[in-house]
């Protein structure tokens, strides 16, 4: 039971559209089972209110923000500074207050490194990893991938144009990592199953019942492991053609649990219950 009092201090997001998001009922859940004095609320803000927003919830005194789609990079200039992570990949989905000041600070990446961790047991130094996307979710996968010591990193895109210039935006940072670029046509994409350690999709494919029609996952060597950011289903196309091939897959609702703790945990000082995030959305999804 979360108790409201003169001093609570208020935590929310702010995306476009926000009704569909989790993480009310995953921070609440944090909040009431430690009896901490904090609550969290979603911020409905249309793209181009963004900026007043913004100044709203720094004069209300809200305490922190998480940050979600559209806004994750428009954000940037209303902010008064940025954490290396989130100016690295350009995105921003935890904001903190830092006295006077907005600070913006990017835990996707944090919370995707300890999914692998621990959902798939991977450790991505030294990996050849394939990376299928390269929106935002791609930007902060792949930076943590690099920052992380993966030898490899071949970036698949639909739009051939956005997937250069991500891997252009982290080729002068990360000098170790291998960079290369694929289309998504299966002839291509062949080569790079039976040389990867890991498949990563960063795309929205997956999500409403769509898929990828031709992904030649029986290429992928029997030892490589699969991850979908996708956690809504559950199990996507590529999860069920995964499983049935015996590879080690996961989705993406350790990565949305991992990120959350690790926003909690800046805004609060303290460590969230262990697991209970990850128990709260399933229970949300499954609900
Ligand atoms: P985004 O910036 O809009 O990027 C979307 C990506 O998906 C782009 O690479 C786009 O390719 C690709 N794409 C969309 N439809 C496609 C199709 N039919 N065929 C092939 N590629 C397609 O979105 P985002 O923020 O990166 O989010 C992407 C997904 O990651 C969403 O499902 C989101 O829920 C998920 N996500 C999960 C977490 C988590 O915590 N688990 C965190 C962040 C994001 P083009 O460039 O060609 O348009």
């Amino acid at each position: 039971m979360i108790r409201i009092t003169g001093k609570t201090r208020v935590l929310g997001i702010v995306g476009w559209p926000v009704g569909h998001s989790l993480s009310p009922a995953m921070h609440n859940a944090a909040i009431a089972a430690l009896g901490i004095d904090y609550i969290y609320v979603p911020f409905p803000v249309e793209p181009e209110c963004l900026g007043p927003a913004v100044e709203g919830l720094r004069r209300l005194g809200v305490w922190g923000f998480n940050v979600t789609i559209p806004h994750k990079s428009a954000i940037i200039p209303f902010l008064d500074r940025v954490s290396r992570e989130a100016g690295l990949c350009g995105a921003v989905n935890t904001v903190r207050r830092d006295g006077d000041l907005l600070v913006g600070h990017n835990t996707d990446g944090a919370g995707f490194l300890a999914s692998l961790r621990e959902d798939l047991g991977f450790d991505p130094r030294g990996a050849a990893i394939l990376v299928l996307g390269a929106g935002g979710a791609a930007l902060g996968a792949v930076a943590a991938l690099s920052g992380a010591g993966a030898a490899r990193i071949i970036v698949a895109n639909r739009t051939a144009e956005r997937g250069a210039s991500l891997v252009e935006r982290f080729r002068p940072v990360f000098g170790g990592v291998g960079f290369s670029l694929s289309s998504l046509c299966p002839g291509e994409l062949v080569g790079h199953l039976r040389t990867i350690d890991l498949l990563v999709n960063t795309t929205s494919v997956g999500m409403n019942g769509t898929r990828f029609e031709d992904l030649p996952l029986a290429e992928l060597r029997s030892g490589g492991r699969v991850y979908d950011m996708v956690y809504a289903p559950a199990e996507t196309p590529l999860l069920a053609a995964a499983r049935e091939r015996g590879l080690t897959c996961a989705n993406g609702l350790g990565m949305l649990a991992s990120q959350g703790e690790a926003a909690f945990s800046l805004w609060t000082g303290i460590e969230p219950p262990a697991g209970l995030m990850k128990i709260t959305l399933r229970r949300e999804l499954e609900g």
